[in-house]
């Protein structure tokens, strides 16, 4: 067979992605290989297809458990024998399968870092033909990402050991540059065939929304989207608990997830979402790595996380199968004090000294900046996402917020004018509500208690509405004309450029939304009720759905794996469009190959017969 024949067979695909092949051909080859490839790209097949056509096991190096559980899982649906060595094994269990693997039996082997070098595995992997050491989530080998794992450093030592050199993979989704020095370096690499596929997911919808009531805004998104699977992340473990009650008050099937439950609650959480028992999980940051979900069809965030590196992680478990899946960031002036919060009492920096505590502070307030740009811009979305991980993308993708938002070009001086003057005559002494609500003319306690109802610009702009305001003072930040200081007052300063824009006779025009425009689109999404996942399905096709769904979730109860395992969504809404009425049209579908066939294939034929006869 060659790596088209099991691509097809095993996978069910007809061809591969962008850099699948280039990396496979030259594992094969011999060479030693590193893949940087954003989540959902497909990393797996690029070690799974060599270690079929190898002559020898593929071990394959995993930092969670639930992840390998997730891969093998797949594996065996696929009719690949494959197994996993980690602490989830009773002892018992896991002589039995060593000795399964002695007698060769598995091509690819999943294994736990800190179980390489202990004597058991030694004594099999010594007296076995290791073709290759293929290393998953590989950034967790470097202190400079955010999931150093101590235990990965054995993964070299490891390899020293073996009485011949075995090719080494690597894989990962970091992109940035030390990172990947990191990998190569500690993993002692040798001529590393590097290859970076783009970071872009086209597949995700990127938006932005600052709405007065959040929890509101994501009720209704949750109820045009009903049978959607999705994820909404919040900040605190309190916010989880609020958010998710409020939710299953108001009926939604939800689960929560957050560092405060017990071990057991998580798991059994996790699992309820997975298995598509509960359509949403509420969770703090600290779920997700290790979901494998590839039917995730939103990722909302219930408040701006710290940096860009986390939403684009957090945020990217959406739409993992490729198929459409929305990303949408709620965001509040709060977020940015919560976060600044967290900055501060970083538990993680207490052991650094006092200097590099500094350093670490600052970089992390520079990264929370960027994050708050991306909140505030009216430039495309994606195209922000990708210059900050050091890619050049177009400046219109026609698949985010401001994209498909019709802009006007308003003439904002004067707005601006009174803003600025505003903060220099009350000397920069005050944060962003107050200097708002001065110019607009609140009679609020706070304003009189300040004297701000003496401000040379009380009530300038009374007649703008207060949303706008706060958007020029967002662009203003943006553009660095004002600047608002990083601890917890959040005071707004002058900059080196505020004082031109108060003196030059120069006219500043910003890009605004268009009003209409926004809630015209939203009754749009509203009425297209049959658009499952981008692809616009006729009612019939749509109970078909619902049938093959059905069946599906039958099968992964027998088979105990989650339904995703069984067949994607995507595979199952190709198989509503080709309604297939043999074993061949069947096969046909992407996403179902001959094992999976032989074992439940009749069953979906005879579901789509019964639903169309
Ligand atoms: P990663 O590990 O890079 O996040 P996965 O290996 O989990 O991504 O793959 C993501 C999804 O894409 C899976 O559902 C997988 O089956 C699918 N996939 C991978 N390669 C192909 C391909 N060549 N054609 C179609 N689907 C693919
Ligand atoms: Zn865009």
């Amino acid at each position: 067979m060659d790596k088209y024949e099991i691509l097809k067979k095993y996978f069910g695909y007809d061809t591969f992605r962008n850099a699948q092949e280039a990396l496979i051909d030259n594992i094969l080859e011999g060479k030693d290989t590193l893949g940087i490839m954003p989540t959902g790209a497909g990393k797996s097949l690029c070690y799974q297809i060599p270690a079929l056509l190898m002559n020898g096991i593929t071990l394959v190096v995993s930092p969670l458990i639930s992840l390998m559980k997730d891969q093998v899982g797949s594996l065996n649906q696929a009719g690949i024998h494959a197994a996993f060595l980690n602490s989830s094994l009773t002892t018992n269990q896991y002589y039995k399968a060593l000795g399964f693997a002695r007698q060769g039996r598995y091509p690819i082997i999943y294994v736990a870092p800190e179980r390489l070098v202990t004597e058991e595995f030694l004594d099999f992997a010594l007296n076995s033909n290791i073709a290759m050491v293929a290393v998953d989530e590989a950034h967790c080998v470097s202190q400079w990402g955010q999931d150093f794992r101590p235990s990965y450093l054995k993964i070299v030592e490891f390899i020293k050991r073996l009485p011949k050199r075995p090719v080494v993979s690597a894989f990962t989704a970091t992109a940035t540059k030390e990172v990947r020095d990191d990998i190569i370096d500690i993993l002692q690499l040798q001529n590393p065939m590097v290859m970076t596929t783009g970071f872009d997911r086209n597949n995700l919808y990127f938006g932005v929304m600052a709405v007065k009531d959040r929890y509101h805004a994501i009720k209704n998104y949750l109820e045009i989207h009903k049978k959607d699977s999705g994820i909404i992340y919040c900040l605190t473990r309190k916010h989880v608990e609020e958010v998710s009650g409020r939710l299953a008050e108001d009926g939604f099937s939800v689960a929560k997830y957050h560092a405060g439950l017990s071990d057991e609650e998580r798991r059994k959480n996790q699992d309820d979402f997975i298995y598509d028992r509960t359509a949403v999980m509420v969770a703090t940051n600290a779920f997700g790595m290790g979901i494998d979900k590839s039917n995730v069809r939103f990722v909302l965030h219930c408040g701006m996380p710290k940096n860009m590196e986390s939403y684009y992680q957090e945020a990217g478990r959406a739409g993992r199968d490729g198929e459409p899946a929305e990303c949408i960031l709620y965001y509040s002036g709060q977020d940015v004090i919560t976060n600044q919060f967290f900055i501060d009492n970083n538990q993680d920096n207490q052991e650094l000294d006092d200097m590099t505590r500094i350093l670490v502070q600052e970089r992390d307030r520079e990264r929370l900046r960027k994050m708050t740009f991306y909140c505030f811009t009216n430039e495309c979305l994606r195209d922000y996402i990708l210059r900050y991980f050091g890619e050049y993308g177009s400046n219109y993708c026609g698949n985010c917020q401001n994209c498909l938002t019709q802009f006007e070009t308003v003439d904002v001086t004067d707005i601006v004018r009174a803003i600025v003057g505003c903060v220099q005559s009350s000397r920069q002494r005050y944060g962003v509500n107050v200097i708002l609500d001065t110019v607009h003319g609140a009679n609020t306690a706070k304003i009189r208690q300040y004297r701000m109802n003496e401000n040379p610009h009380y009530g300038e702009l009374a007649k703008i509405p207060i949303y706008r305001l706060r958007q020029v003072m967002n662009y203003l930040q943006l553009k660095e004309l004002l600047s608002v200081t990083n601890d917890e007052y959040a005071v707004v300063k002058m900059t080196a450029n505020s004082r031109q824009a108060l003196e030059s006779g120069e006219k500043i025009v910003m890009r605004m939304a268009k009003e209409q425009e926004r809630t015209v689109r939203e009754k749009e999404k509203k009425k297209k009720k049959n658009v499952f996942s981008g692809v616009e399905l006729t009612e019939r096709e749509q109970r078909l759905f619902e049938k093959l769904r059905a069946l599906r979730t039958e099968i992964a109860r027998e088979e105990q794996v989650p339904p995703y395992i069984v067949f994607s969504d995507k595979t199952l809404i190709s198989m509503c469009k080709v309604k297939p009425q043999d074993k061949e049209k069947m096969l046909s579908v992407s996403g179902v190959g001959e094992y999976k066939y032989e074992k439940y294939g009749e069953r979906f034929l005879k579901c789509v017969e019964e639903e169309l006869s």
